[in-house]
């Protein structure tokens, strides 16, 4: 389309500016959506306007611009005004544009704020247009997001111009699908959107491209899905082996468990590759899952990863899967930074000598190369992006794919976050898992706390104590790991009080994180180093300092972390701070162990902003739509996209090489899908 250089008033300073927001041509300008709207459409008589309201007036001006230096970098222009009903003074600051702007007896169109100032009314730094040239005023008009400076001015009526240069846009919306959705018809919605008629009109219009937005980037998923199952891979003739695996177990795998390694093994049947992502509370088994999965891919000749977010985690992981393969001719290897010898590894890992490699990002490295990898697992993939995730699946040829999450995702959001994968759920625990019980306490609880952590560790178990921050930091009273831990060592000399955080060597941590599933350490404080996935089956005790600064996710990931024994198990939460929110936060939390219903809850309290971070989890950016405001249209949107894939929607040839379009450009455009 033309370049935004053909509007009027765009010279090529402006189309600089123009450019640093992504807009390029005219057809970008018309997608530059307006971030609200100023209803100018009220007038009022300049007698009956009410102070502190933004009004339109039609005036005529009585006498020229006056101009009143009161110092430097401040100048008040004003002038007076009036009309049948009467006159009134208006003001401007520091706006020298006014001073030779109007002349007596000019009827004006102002719109701006009434203020009263000394016993009198005035109109505040209005906007202005002669009347009979009003384009601004006297109707309801965008307000776009600015930048730099590029004012409301010179991008609405550069979208008026683009309005009116689009001439008749072509609908790629199929009007099938239109109407079985209620959708607005491109031109209208495209108008409305930047200058609706009224509010109902804009909402209508906002809708369409809401939609568009959704509908598109379901329907890129869906692609880029259908795309996968057109990779092709060897695939694994003997699955019925990962039975033998099953057997050896320590435990009883649930039924959930069952059902997911089952899926996960008619996936290896195929030649697609899987793209499997399996989500499960924490603590409901998920490694084991893995572990079947990398056995199965060993059994039929194949190298398998797992890529862990943090060293604490692969470690232990490491000991885990160790102990699942003992007695199987599985060696498993551990790579992460703090890995010494590395050299010698990755030959090995390039001979194909080592068949599980378990680690951090340490293994999507550069130098490490696999000799056939068949198997990537991403664990915890919340932790990192989608792009490690890519550069893990890029190590092999089409390797089947494990997405391991404990983030769980309302069935609709998932769609759209994960629309790619297929998702398996496990929603089911271990037997013999009681909820944690979980209390909000106060400061002035802080002795009984203490006494209750003697007694229980006087028995045998473990506690974990989480703090915001590592060091003491001026500005705050947090409290921080080094003096929490300082503090427990005073309180509790017959223990071992340990200290573990993000900023330690990994050797460090690793050691004292051994020292703890050890028992060798009664009390761990840490930062939420501990957070993602650490298993220590004995510790049935964690206390959480400041746990109005956590997020309700975060707070249930800690929790996880006990309860995993046959004992009881306590979160105990010091919680400070009165907002509504954290109140509600923390609530949230003591009434429910489960983690579908927290993140629910979650999402509500704090909106999707973060939450669903869409550029975290690798997707384009949205535009309009907002994920969790517009969850009906999502589910529209996604129905349609399915409808269009699958037929049932008639299209059009032209109606077919427009969608084709939006589509192809998300495709390009974003990350996660390529
Ligand atoms: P997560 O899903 O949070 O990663 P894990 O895989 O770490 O959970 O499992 C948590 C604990 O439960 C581990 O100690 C694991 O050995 C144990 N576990 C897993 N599945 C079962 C089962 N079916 N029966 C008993 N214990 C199990
Ligand atoms: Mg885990």
């Amino acid at each position: 389309m033309e370049s935004i250089n053909s509007l009027h008033g765009i010279g090529a300073e402006r189309a600089k500016l123009f450019a640093k927001k992504g807009i390029k041509t005219v057809e970008d300008l018309l997608y530059y959506f307006p971030r609200g709207h100023e209803d100018r459409t009220k007038f009022c008589e300049i007698a009956d306007c009410p102070v502190g309201e933004f009004v339109c007036i039609k005036a005529k001006v009585f006498s020229p611009v006056k101009e009143v230096r009161i110092k430097r970098n401040f100048t008040i222009y004003s002038m007076v005004i009036f009309d049948d009903s009467g006159a009134m003074n208006v003001v401007w600051y520091n706006n020298r544009f006014v001073k030779n702007a109007f002349h007596t007896d000019d009827e004006i169109l102002f719109y701006g704020k009434v203020a009263a100032a000394r016993n009198k009314k005035e109109l505040q730094n209005p906007v202005y247009e002669k009347a009979g040239n009003e384009r601004f005023i006297g109707r309801i008009v965008p307000v776009y997001p600015l930048s730099g400076n590029l004012t409301q001015k010179i991008i609405a009526s550069a979208m008026e111009q683009a309005i009116e240069r689009a001439g008749v846009m072509s609908e790629y919306i199929p009007s099938a699908v239109r109407s079985k959705y209620n959708i607005a018809e491109i031109n209208f919605a495209m108008k409305n959107i930047h200058f609706p008629s009224d509010f109902n009109s804009y909402e209508i219009s906002r809708r369409r491209f809401v939609f568009e937005e959704l509908l598109t980037l379901q329907l890129a998923l869906l692609e880029r899905k259908s795309d996968n199952t057109k990779a092709q891979r060897t695939p694994f003739s003997d699955t019925e082996c990962v039975k033998e695996f099953i057997k050896g177990l320590p435990f009883e795998l649930t039924g959930a468990q069952k059902r997911v390694i089952s899926k996960m093994c008619e996936d290896f049947k195929s030649q697609t590759p899987m793209n499997r992502l399996v989500q499960g509370d924490v603590g409901s088994g998920k490694t084991v899952v893995a572990a079947a999965g990398m056995y199965v891919a060993y059994k039929n000749g194949f190298q398998s990863a797992i890529m862990a977010p943090t060293e604490i985690l692969a470690n232990q992981h490491f000991e885990t899967f160790s102990a699942f393969f003992e007695g199987t001719g599985i060696e498993p290897v551990l790579l992460t930074s703090g890995t010494k010898n590395k050299k010698a590894i990755y030959e090995k890992i390039a001979s194909g000598e080592y068949s599980v490699i378990i680690g951090t990002n340490a293994i999507i490295q550069e130098e490490v190369q696999y000799k056939n990898l068949g198997l990537v697992v991403a664990d915890e993939q919340h932790r990192f992006g989608v792009v490690q995730r890519a550069k893990l699946v890029s190590k092999g040829e089409n390797p089947n794919t494990l997405i391991m999450t404990a983030t769980p995702i309302p069935r609709t959001l998932s769609l759209i976050l994960y629309g790619d994968l297929d998702v398996s759920v496990i929603d089911e625990l271990p037997p013999g898992r009681k909820p944690v019980a979980t209390y909000a306490v106060g400061e002035d609880m802080r002795k009984r706390i203490y006494a209750f952590l003697d007694k229980h560790i006087k028995n045998g178990s473990q506690a974990y104590v989480v703090c915001p921050l590592i060091e003491e930091s001026e500005k705050t009273d947090l409290a921080n790991a080094e003096d929490i831990h300082k503090r427990l060592e005073k309180i509790f000399p017959q223990y071992n009080v340990g200290l573990v955080h993000g900023r330690m060597k990994s050797a460090e941590k690793e050691s004292i994180m051994r020292d703890f599933a050890e028992n060798k350490i009664q009390i761990l404080v840490s930062t939420t180093v501990i957070e993602v996935g650490v298993n220590v089956p004995n510790s049935n005790i964690m206390i959480i300092e400041n746990a109005e600064r956590f997020g309700l996710s975060t707070l249930h990931q800690l929790r996880g972390r006990v309860g995993r024994g046959q004992e009881e198990a306590f979160c105990i939460m010091f919680a400070h701070g009165s907002s509504e929110i954290t109140k509600k936060r923390i609530q949230t939390l003591c009434k429910s162990n489960d983690g579908f219903y927290i993140s629910e809850q979650d999402l509500k309290l704090r909106g999707p902003g973060d939450f669903f971070g869409t550029r975290q989890h690798g997707l384009p950016e949205l535009k309009v739509a907002n994920l969790f405001t517009d969850a009906e249209i999502l589910e529209d949107a996604q129905n349609a996209a399915v409808d269009i894939t699958e037929g049932k929607c008639k299209i059009t040839a032209e109606e077919f090489f427009g969608l084709r379009k939006k589509v192809d450009k998300i495709l390009s455009d974003s990350i996660v899908l390529n």
